[in-house]
């Protein structure tokens, strides 16, 4: 059926150009064409087909009003409360929309936290941790208080195996290293010292104990939106803790007390994070995306076990990521003819990431279940014609 033109459309009329739009949506998606990008990745199908939907509607379209308007305004109320309920943050955290990516973050946490006579300690698992730290380094006295890189960041630490300095201001730590593959499944108990987390590829995967953190962020360009918004969740007292004097930019207390507004925000960005919450309400919450997740990277996973070595996977069983699968083919041409064939069969972006080469199969929320079953009966085949 075909769309019918825009202009003297009624109600049902637009309903049902919805539906359309939304249908052909789904077929091209479930044609051979297999996302895996890191990030910024696939975004759910329903959300991209309403936000189109939305663009071209006369006054519809938030990339073309006033972020102080009434409309902006419940927008930005949408995605707060959207990321509230999803998460359980309760009265007493703040959630802010940023720019400047989580890579901004790396620099605004010491800035605002790491005061003099105080130290940071920071928990390394992966090369994003390893970029925190150099920039907390360049503003203070940060310390690496643990660091898997001797063994190739490959596991995580059990929690028994961290312990913190009285004098740290926080304690810092990356809840799913993307591009080395691995996760944390519990959540940082940092005791007396508040812990600040980058949560940027795992955000919004499964429940987490929000009350444990005391500042966690996260760019939105694999589970929340597009990319040009940073979450932060930030407790009020640590806001009441920063310092005054900074460039209010740079400033939590700012920007906490200008509601993210103290410029023109993302405000695109913001609009679809609102809508990529509400398609997580319709997929059942955190609870059940963890399910999914869990089942979904399990599929993967056991191609890798099953292929008696073809497949080396990256990380421990311990610290597998349920976000970004990691896997090597013992040889670098042998890499690069998985990557032309399985590009050639409809599986993109499964290149590892420039610094560590090897694959990396990204699999966020919006990733279909599908799409790791065809991925792995792919992985058989490939290794059966050429191991
Ligand atoms: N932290 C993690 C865990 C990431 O995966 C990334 C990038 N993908 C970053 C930080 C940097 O994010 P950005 O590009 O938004 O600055």
């Amino acid at each position: 059926m075909p769309v019918k033109a825009e202009g003297v459309l009624s109600v049902d009329d637009r309903l049902i150009n919805r539906r359309i739009v939304c249908e052909r949506i789904k077929t091209v998606d479930s044609a051979n064409y297999y996302n895996f990008s890191a990030g910024p990745a696939i975004m759910p199908r329903s959300v991209l087909a309403r936000a189109r939907e939305e663009m071209l509607s006369p006054g519809r379209s938030v990339m073309e009003i006033s972020h102080r308007s009434d409309r902006f305004l419940s927008i930005l109320d949408a995605a707060e409360s959207g990321i509230r309920e999803l998460l359980g943050v309760p009265q007493g955290y703040k959630v802010l929309f940023l720019q400047g990516g989580a890579s901004l973050q790396f620099a605004m946490v010491p800035m605002n936290f790491l005061v003099s006579n105080r130290t940071a300690d920071y928990v390394i698992t992966g090369a994003w941790g390893t970029k925190a730290l150099a920039e907390a380094k360049s503003c203070g006295e940060a310390r690496e208080i643990f660091s898997t890189a001797e063994t190739g960041f490959r596991s995580i630490p059990e929690e028994a195996e961290l312990s913190f300095s009285p004098q740290a201001s926080y304690a810092h730590y990356t809840s799913n290293e993307t591009i080395d593959g691995v996760e944390f499944n519990y959540d940082l108990d940092g005791k007396a010292v508040p812990v600040i987390c980058d949560a940027s590829s795992n955000i919004l995967s499964k429940p987490i104990d929000i009350e444990k953190y005391a500042l966690l962020y996260a760019g939105a360009q694999k589970n929340i939106g597009p990319s040009g918004v940073t979450l932060v969740i930030i407790r009020d007292e640590m806001i009441a803790a920063a310092p005054t004097g900074l460039s209010p930019m740079l400033s939590y207390r700012s920007i906490a007390e200008n509601r993210s507004m103290l410029n023109t925000p993302n405000t695109w960005g913001i609009y679809l994070v609102g809508l990529v919450c509400e398609w997580l309400r319709t997929q059942g919450g955190l609870a059940s995306m963890k399910s999914k997740n869990e089942r979904k990277a399990a599929v993967i996973y056991n191609a890798i076990d099953m292929s008696d070595g073809f497949y080396q996977g990256h990380a421990e069983r311990h610290a597998r990521s349920m976000m970004n699968v990691t896997f090597r083919l013992g040889s670098q041409d042998r890499e690069t003819h998985f990557v032309s064939e399985a590009e050639a069969a409809g599986f993109h972006g499964l290149r590892g990431h420039r610094s560590v080469g090897g694959m990396r199969a990204s699999i966020y929320n919006a990733f279909p279940h599908e799409g790791c079953e065809a991925l792995a009966g792919f992985m058989q085949d490939f290794a059966q014609n050429n191991g």
